[in-house]
């Protein structure tokens, strides 16, 4: 075991019991071994060397070990999403088994006299730009690729192997900061805690970790140098503390707390199969809020009445390419058939500022928060979002689906969308594949749709408030930057007008509004949501219970 070394012992001595203090991004408390996650380029330091042929032999065997473990990721493709979704990693393969590239490698070995890791780093960059100065998009796209399988060398080089989330031990990530993509690879029921030293409390990251209902921390002021996966800690959401290589006496006060939480947890379970009613007989929907498929277990497991956001982009993260219409197909209907009845709202691709995939190529932008992202990717690159509705008009077809569009500031913005969907059916029906035309509604979370909203609901069937980026618009203030979290305020004056006006906006129209921002869960504003007559609030899975508790206290 990692602690039995007597380098690293010492190590844990050092920190023994030591409390860091974060900042809180889900409560719950969590004790368990480290898994700590570098950025690739961390640990790329540039060493002279006396062998170069000592280096190039290393080279080879960290080339072997690779070709190994892309042979297993391939298989595993295949099996997962088929032959043509797998075929990246024959790519992969074929680049690492280019003579050039490797040449490359050797020759900075031997020119520079520098270590095989800072070599191999230093070509996939030089590799990667030649590929993004092609004119062809496929061979830009390649640049990515090259990259990968530099630092997946790196990896070998370095002792550190493959980053194999889904063979990992439950684990306590720790990280200088993670992105959507990060997350999405990793198998989530072996996560018991995240903990940062970067980040933001509404990142997507941070929405992520509720979700999945596991303490969380970011802020947290530790030299990642110092400590190593295998060592154990504790994370404490709610004190907004993480101790590592914690003393006998914390583990078990951690322990007895843990066994607390369960027991809480038990209580709350019983408020299943209950309404959400208010004593004086006012009903709420709550929905859940998921990211993928196999989140609508939690889903039914919490006992939601529906679905009321699914973030369809994460279906586009984490992978090397676009998600086909059959893959897409495939993942939404599996969610309504599971969902039974029970509504379904799917929101179509949000990707774009912290949520970014290569192969979209969006490109650099000076405020990526206020640029080229969601409905407006949509409608500048119809052929994507036609692949989305074209699956999301064929799923409808099997349950209780409806389709949301995010960062809308326009009338026009919707009657295009109206335009290209009805275009789809028609796509469709001639083709003769079975379709209908489900229930569509938009997110309002930019201040220019709530001063419209009177106007807008007009043209939809519902709204639903997104508090995380209307706060962000509302307010100036980027959800990503942790420096202004204590200006960011949810519970804004500004904020809850705008909610309450768009709610009246809509009934007015005879139409539906729910919140599925963060601020629906928070239980300090449950009744005024409810007094202000919003219909549905769509929350993390964990969370329906605590907000149902809320609702029947009422
Ligand atoms: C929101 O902005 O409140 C929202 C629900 O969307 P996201 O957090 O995915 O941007
Ligand atoms: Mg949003």
């Amino acid at each position: 075991m990692a602690e039995e070394y007597s380098g690293k012992k010492f190590r844990d001595k050092k920190f023994s019991g030591k409390k860091f203090p974060g900042k809180t991004v889900n409560n719950g408390i969590a004790m368990g071994k480290v898994m700590v996650l570098r950025k690739d380029q961390e640990q790329i330091k540039r060493t002279g060397i006396e062998n170069p042929e000592q280096e190039i032999d290393r080279l080879k065997s960290a080339v072997n070990a690779a070709k190994q473990q892309i042979a297993v990721l391939y298989a595993k493709a295949v099996e997962e999403v088929g032959e043509s979704g797998a075929a990246i990693f024959e790519i992969h393969q074929m680049m690492l088994e280019d003579e050039n590239y490797q040449d490359a490698v050797c020759y900075v070995i031997r020119t520079e006299m520098v270590n095989a890791e800072y070599a191999a780093a230093k070509t996939g960059v030089w590799f990667a730009e030649r590929f993004a100065g092609m004119e062809d998009a496929y061979m830009q796209a390649r640049g990515a690729d090259i990259k990968d399988i530099s630092m997946r060398l790196v990896r070998n080089l370095s002792g550190q192997g493959e980053a194999d989330f889904s063979e990992m031990e439950p684990s306590i990530i720790v990280a200088d900061d993670l992105s959507p993509s990060d997350t999405i690879q990793m198998a989530k029921k072996k996560i018991l805690a995240f903990v940062t030293v970067h980040g933001s409390t509404n990142s997507h990251t941070a929405i992520l970790a509720r979700m999945m209902s596991i303490p969380a921390l970011i802020g947290v002021p530790v030299d990642l140098n110092e400590i190593h996966t295998g060592m154990t800690a504790i994370v404490d959401g709610a004190a907004g503390e993480v101790v590592f290589a914690p003393t006998e006496i914390q583990c078990s006060e951690a322990e007895q707390e843990i066994k607390n939480e369960e027991e809480k947890l038990r209580l709350l379970r019983e408020l299943k199969g209950k309404k959400n009613e208010t004593s004086d007989g006012r009903t709420i929907n709550i929905y859940a809020n998921i990211g993928s498929v196999s989140d609508v277990d939690d889903v039914l497991e919490n006992d939601a009445g529906g679905i009321g956001l699914f973030r369809s982009e994460f279906l586009y993260l984490g992978r090397d390419n676009f998600p086909s219409e059959e893959e897409q197909f495939q993942a939404y209907k599996q969610v309504v058939q599971k969902m039974g009845q029970k509504k379904v709202i799917i929101r179509t691709l949000d990707i774009g500022a912290d949520k970014q995939a290569d192969y979209f190529q969006l490109g650099k932008e000076e405020n990526p928060a206020l640029g080229y992202r969601a409905i407006r990717i949509c409608l500048k690159q119809p052929a994507i979002f036609k692949t989305q509705l074209r699956a999301l008009l064929r799923a409808a077809v099997y349950g209780n689906l409806s389709i949301m569009y995010p960062m809308i500031i326009s009338e026009e913005e919707v009657k295009q969308i109206h335009a290209i969907v009805e275009e789809v059916a028609q796509g469709l029906r001639q083709a003769q594949m079975p379709y209908r035309i489900p229930e569509q509604g938009i997110m309002i979370e930019t201040p220019a749709a709530v001063m419209i909203s009177d106007e807008l609901a007009e043209l939809v069937d519902f709204f639903s408030i997104g508090t995380n980026d209307l706060t962000q618009y509302t307010l100036a203030i980027d959800r990503q930057n942790q420096q202004l979290a204590d200006f960011y305020h949810p519970h804004h004056k500004a904020i809850l007008r705008m909610i309450k006006m768009v709610v009246d906006n809509a009934h007015k129209c005879g139409k539906w509004a729910g919140i599925c921002g963060e601020l629906g869960a928070d239980t300090e504003l449950t009744q005024e949501f409810v007094n202000m007559g919003v219909d549905e609030l769509s929350v993390a899975p964990s969370m329906i219970l605590k907000v149902r508790e809320k609702v029947r206290a009422m």
